[in-house]
């Protein structure tokens, strides 16, 4: 075992981890390790080759190897050290980080860790669907890999659970290498995915998607051979009677992203149980001193340019923590007020301007975001059409901001009203 002293150490090289140690090294951090499990570095975009990232980070539509060959060129060029074949065992509350690789064990104490481990997909177990044990359940991630990093054709006749951003994406793909999709079932009555990907995966294919409707039982011995399909009411439960059988070989899941925090929890980080990720205040540090988060790791990112965005803030946080050995205190607290189902940061000095991230709990037309402190509304901005799965990101100035009193963040349905399209009081 090997025992070594550093600066910092970002534990995955995906888009997060990658960003974080760039703008780290650009601010003068040169004691640094990006530690990375798989073989490569690039995270969850090595395996997703359609295109569509970095619209707002480059201005063009790149894939997602492409968006991700970028940030590795930049790491290589400029000589950032990195680990491939490398797995974070363990972190501890005093960052002492355990790593296993080929060649053994590592015990690095580190000044500041950086987590960027990204999320993992619910499965068939999480849901509990009933039924037999078959062949041919794939989470819609592992369909994605199984054609786009090993060239292997998971499906012919495919029923997707879920409309989330991935199994749309797989729909198109699994339609353009010839297997017949024959429809997406969500269980709300709304899509759970991007509407551009709505458009872009399931209508222009043809691909019916079914609202407020749920698979309740897997068919099949060795090899899935179909899937009872239901309507649900609006509990979510099965309504008797509409039960249908429909034949399939396969059944994709796209139920979820959790964030990847069981080392987080070693290191005795506190998760918010709304994003499933850490409780982080503005400078995105835990509640544990030296550890910071950003990226899917943090709270499940609509798009990936802002993961990079937030991994360069994040950065520049850490960089400022070890230059001068803390960070200024942030002793609000910002709370999920109407309709706001999460928003990071959750805790903020109140002593400078922050941007805040939030998702809402439901669709709502014609919506106004407005953040209240001490009973007064301090800020507040027009939404035209909220919905669950677009992050909304937005400014919230250092001068509508008390010293004191804790923030709410609240999303008010405005009926027809016909607010400016932002507006602060
Ligand atoms: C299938 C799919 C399709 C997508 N499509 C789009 C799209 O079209 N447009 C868009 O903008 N965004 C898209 N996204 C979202 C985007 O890919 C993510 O937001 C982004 O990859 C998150 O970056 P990350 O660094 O937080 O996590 P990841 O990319 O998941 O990287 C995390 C890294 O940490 C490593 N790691 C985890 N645990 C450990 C450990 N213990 N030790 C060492 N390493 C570890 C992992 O191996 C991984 O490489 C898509 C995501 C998926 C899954």
């Amino acid at each position: 075992m090997t025992e070594k002293h550093i600066d910092v150490l970002i534990v995955g090289g995906g888009p997060a981890g990658l960003a974080a140690a760039l703008q780290l090294w650009k601010r003068g951090a040169r004691d640094l390790l990006i530690v990375e499990r798989e073989k490569q570095l690039g995270g969850i975009l090595r395996q997703c080759i359609h295109d569509g990232f970095g619209l707002s980070h480059f201005g063009e539509s790149l894939s997602g190897p492409e968006y991700a060959a970028r940030f590795i060129d930049d790491v290589e060029r400029l000589g950032i050290p990195y680990v491939t074949n490398t797995t974070v065992l363990s972190i501890t509350k005093d960052r002492t980080v355990t790593t296993a690789s080929p060649a053994g064990l590592t015990v690095c104490h580190a000044k500041a860790v950086i987590l960027a481990m990204g999320c993992r997909e619910r499965t068939r177990g999480a849901l509990a669907i009933p039924g037999e044990r078959p062949a041919g359940v794939f989470t819609a991630g592992t369909a994605q890999a199984y054609i786009n990093l090993y060239d292997r054709m998971p499906a012919r006749e495919a029923v997707i659970l879920g409309s989330g951003d991935i199994g749309m994406i797989m729909a198109r793909r699994l339609t353009l290498e010839g297997a017949h999709v024959k429809a997406v079932y969500e269980i709300m009555p709304y899509a759970a995915g991007l509407p551009r990907n709505v458009e872009q995966c399931l209508r222009d294919y043809e691909i019916p998607l079914y609202l407020s409707h749920t698979v309740t039982k897997v068919h099949g011995r060795s090899r899935v051979t179909g899937v009872t399909v239901a309507a649900v009411d609006e509990r979510l439960q099965p309504i008797p009677g509409t039960e249908e059988f429909v034949p399939c070989d396969t059944l994709i899941l796209s139920v979820g992203l959790i964030p990847e925090n069981e080392l987080s929890l070693d290191a005795g980080v506190t998760l918010d149980p709304h994003t499933r990720g850490a409780l982080v205040d503005e400078h995105l540090m835990t509640d544990v001193d030296g550890i910071f988060a950003a990226g899917n790791v943090l709270h499940v990112h609509d798009l990936v340019d802002y993961v990079s965005k937030e991994a360069v803030r994040l950065a520049d946080s850490a960089a400022d923590y070890l230059a001068q050995g803390g960070l200024p205190a942030c002793p609000l607290s910002v709370q999920c007020g109407e309709s706001v189902g999460h928003t990071v940061p959750q805790r903020i000095s109140g002593s400078r301007g922050v941007l805040l991230s939030l998702r809402v709990t439901r669709p709502i037309d014609s919506c106004r975001i407005v953040v209240s402190q001490n009973g007064r509304r301090i800020f507040s901005r027009k939404v035209r059409h909220a919905v669950p799965a677009e992050m909304i990101r937005f400014d919230l100035p250092a001068r509508s901001l008390a010293p004191s009193g804790d923030l709410t963040v609240s999303a008010i349905w405005e009926g027809a009203q016909d607010a400016p399209e932002e507006a602060r009081v």
